[in-house]
């Protein structure tokens, strides 16, 4: 016997019925992205090594040890895209969407790619809701994101929520803070091996290492907030003003980076009811340095990344019947028959149909159609034909009804809408 192949180590199939609330979680981030005026790019999976590498930074452990980078059959090192906001940016260059005055916003749903230890929540192969909006550098514009990305959680059901917040200053403010870290990392003994060699490559990632005993030893550390220039500190105290005034609250999070070097200005964590301290739903920050970075115009960004597969955990259980479905339960070859044509046309009327393949009894029928969820059973015998007529049961509470063959189709569909109107299906 030859053994079956199995998924990727990291890598999750998506099955039914849970498919369904993922499609729900993108219908209702898409109603709300829309609300906004944000529009949708749909990007490669792959890209160029150096768009990650330059963006997200060389000593980030995306880019230094969970990149699935590899070398195509021309030679070119090329990547699974770890995230997606630099990719944004690569496309909105390349397709001139930077040309014109004023914000561009646009949003991308798909899954991205890092090899990292697969635990619970966390896949290799992991999904992402990103809004982006590019072009302008104002506070509303950030209350304006993160206003977006509160609205979508809290449309999904998501209770609790926690905007964590801190401001990480322009590149000039960040040069002022890395000389009075890199003096306090320097002072103090104990960093892990990561952390000695981020050290000396880039003392803000070492704001990030995941070591209890090293985040014990930054409690002490110096505050990018202490380091804000006048500008920075008057764009953050006005975002701090706007959620006030709309009655957004939020928690200063002195010690919030994200794991990324292109972030700038305004950075943000949203937790939820359900997940740990540690564990946020969301995140983002504007990215102010990356469009030149990556050889544009000098042009700032803002944006956010919802993690899709811990949302999915922590969603309440919604009730969200499917659809109101007919099953035809046919008896007989001339009754099949029937119910072959019958399927068709009961789905050009918009109605969801099904019928068993495998002519089976009138009890294995129903026993499917109770399997498949039906709102009702048509069942067709040869003496119902022969009358023209079918019995209708009513699969909750196996209420029946004779009905004519003939408008079949339009009868039932007036039933269903019925149904749909009294919300008892
Ligand atoms: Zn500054
Ligand atoms: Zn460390």
């Amino acid at each position: 016997m030859t053994d079956t192949i199995r998924a990727v180590r990291g890598m999750k199939d998506l099955l039914p019925p849970e498919s369904r609330r993922w499609q729900q979680v993108e219908a209702v981030s898409r109603e709300i992205f829309a609300r906004y005026g944000y529009q949708e790019i749909r990007l490669p999976l792959l890209e160029r090594t150096e768009l990650f590498a330059r963006s997200i930074g060389a000593d980030t452990d995306i880019v230094a040890k969970e990149m699935y980078t590899f070398t195509d059959r021309h030679g070119d090192s090329l990547t699974l895209r770890p995230e997606a906001t630099a990719q944004v940016v690569r496309a909105y260059l390349e397709n001139g969407l930077h040309l014109g005055a004023g914000v561009k916003k646009f949003f991308t749903i798909g899954p991205m790619f890092r090899y990292e230890r697969p635990q619970k929540g966390r896949y290799r192969q992991f999904h992402q809701i990103n809004g982006e909006a590019l072009g302008v550098d104002v506070p509303e514009l950030d209350v304006e994101v993160i206003l977006l990305l509160l609205d979508i959680l809290k449309h999904l059901g998501l209770r609790d929520l926690e905007l964590l917040i801190n401001s990480l200053g322009c590149p000039v403010c960040q040069v002022d803070f890395k000389a009075r870290l890199t003096i306090f990392l320097a002072r103090r003994e104990g960093w892990c091996d990561d952390c000695l060699r981020r050290r000396a490559a880039n003392p803000l990632r070492v704001l990030d290492c995941k070591s209890q005993n090293c985040q014990a030893l930054l409690m002490e550390a110096p505050l990018l907030r202490d380091c804000l220039d006048d500008d920075c500190r008057r764009h953050y105290d006005r975002v701090l003003e706007l959620l006030s005034r709309f009655g957004v609250p939020y928690t200063e999070q002195p010690r919030l980076v994200r794991g990324l070097d292109y972030y700038t200005r305004t950075a943000f964590e949203v937790t939820a009811g359900g997940l740990g301290a540690q564990d946020a739903v969301a995140g983002g920050g504007r990215y102010n340095g990356l469009v030149k970075e990556l050889g544009g115009p000098d042009l700032p960004g803002i944006g956010f990344a919802i993690g899709q597969d811990r949302l999915m955990e922590i969603l309440p259980e919604q009730d969200s019947p499917a659809p109101p479905r007919i099953f035809l339960a046919a008896l007989g070859p001339p009754a099949r028959e029937t119910a072959f044509s019958l399927l068709r046309e009961l789905r050009r009327q918009g109605l969801a149909a099904e019928f068993d393949f495998q002519d089976r009894s009138l009890k294995a029928q129903l026993s499917l159609a109770n399997r498949l969820g039906a709102s009702f059973t048509v069942i067709l015998g040869d003496r119902e034909l022969a009358q023209g007529r079918v019995l209708v049961r009513r699969m909750d509470g196996g209420e029946q009804q004779t009905l004519p063959l003939d408008g079949l189709a339009a009868a039932l569909a007036a039933l269903i809408a019925r149904e749909k109107d009294e919300h008892r299906v």
